[in-house]
């Protein structure tokens, strides 16, 4: 038995103070990471400070085509959310190919961005994981590693990033605004998730007693034409194998904008910059698509369990691009 002490905050002051005093003192949102965490002994708080009565679930289309988040706002809220499903399908996408149902109604934004890696060794609580117990070693390397990152990996952690949306968010440029002890900070999402390298306990730039307070999607006219493919073991309650995120502007036959970022294959949710580049400028077909895809993964690092991702991954970026080459009218 371990004490465990819960607070309700009323103002983000309030919540962020409580925390910052106190080294085993942790954000409580939806939990539906947090609590499992708690149970497995992987996470050991000793006060929990609830920050769901605080105003941050807001959803605000601006007046310029972009959106701001609420980090408290609902994932399936927000999936649902007009000016979300209108200007950037491939959020909602991603959002309704994520978790369940029930989840998504619990589940915060927030704290999807902070959820912590699925891989099976850092939530045994037992085996050694640099991660949970940095200098133990990594059981994932020569273990199960069938899920495992093959992009962005180090000799410590080779464990994927499990979110889906925040592939979205990263294809798009998104900002994590975040106020803490030392003030308000904006944060580009791709800086927001860090590689593993030697320190692979450290997952976020956040200081302790950090909140995030909303999310702000960029204006973005090429979203308009965006999808989120997901490929997994089953059809529902399951985290990627790969997933892609893609939009793109063809003019003339040409590819004139395109953004591009897969999940389930990288230690962070990755943006496929060396496809990106690759495609700029290149007529808008499989063959483009392909040379695209194998730009990217030909950094993959793989093992003979998860080799199969790099090629997962080329199929999942080519039809993905050619899905929204198609519907692509302008
Ligand atoms: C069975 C299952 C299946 C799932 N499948 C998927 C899936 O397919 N795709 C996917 O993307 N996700 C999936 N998830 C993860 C789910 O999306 C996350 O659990 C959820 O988004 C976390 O949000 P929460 O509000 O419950 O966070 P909590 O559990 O409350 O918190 C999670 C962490 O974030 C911190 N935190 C929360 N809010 C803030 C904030 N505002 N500022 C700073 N820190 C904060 C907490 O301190 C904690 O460390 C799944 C989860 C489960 C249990
Ligand atoms: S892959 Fe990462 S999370 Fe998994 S055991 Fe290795 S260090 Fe731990």
């Amino acid at each position: 038995m371990r004490p465990l002490t819960y607070a309700r905050a009323t103002d983000a002051e309030g919540a962020i103070a409580t925390v910052e005093a106190d080294r085993r003192a942790a954000f409580l949102a939806g939990g539906t990471t947090e609590v499992d965490l708690i149970r497995q002994g992987v996470e050991q708080p000793r006060l929990l400070v609830d920050i769901n009565a605080l105003p941050l679930a807001g959803i605000e289309d601006r007046p310029d085509g972009g959106v701001l988040i609420g980090a408290l706002a609902r994932m399936s809220d927000v999936a649902r959310a007009p000016g979300v499903a209108g200007r950037f399908p491939v959020i909602s996408q991603a959002l309704l190919l994520g978790a369940s149902p029930q989840l998504r109604n619990m589940a915060s934004m927030g704290g999807n961005l902070c959820q912590r890696v699925r891989c099976g060794y850092f939530r045994d609580g037992v085996s050694p994981c640099n991660k949970r117990d940095p200098g133990s070693g990594c059981a994932a390397l020569e273990g199960v590693n069938r899920g495992h990152a093959i992009l962005g990996t180090s000799g410590s952690c080779i464990a994927t990033h499990p979110s889906d949306v925040a592939v979205a968010l990263v294809a798009l440029d998104a900002v994590v605004h975040t106020r803490g002890p030392l003030g308000d900070r904006a944060i580009a999402i791709e800086d927001f998730f860090l590689l593993p390298g030697d320190t692979p306990q450290r997952e976020h730039p956040l200081e302790h007693g950090e909140l995030i307070v909303a999310i702000e999607v960029p204006a973005a006219p090429v979203a308009r034409q965006s999808a989120y493919l997901k490929f997994r073991d089953r059809e529902s309650y399951e985290f990627a194998l790969v997933s892609v995120a893609a939009a793109m502007r063809v003019e003339d036959g040409i590819v004139a904008e395109v953004r591009l970022a897969l999940g389930g294959v990288a230690t962070k949710p990755w943006r496929a910059r060396r496809a990106e580049r690759s495609l700029l400028g290149q007529p808008a077909e499989r063959a483009s698509f392909a040379a695209a895809a194998a730009a990217e993964l030909s950094a993959a690092d793989t093992r003979p369990a998860n080799a199969f991702k790099a090629e997962l991954a080329q199929r999942a970026m080519i039809r993905a691009l050619a899905e929204t080459a198609k519907g692509d009218r302008r």
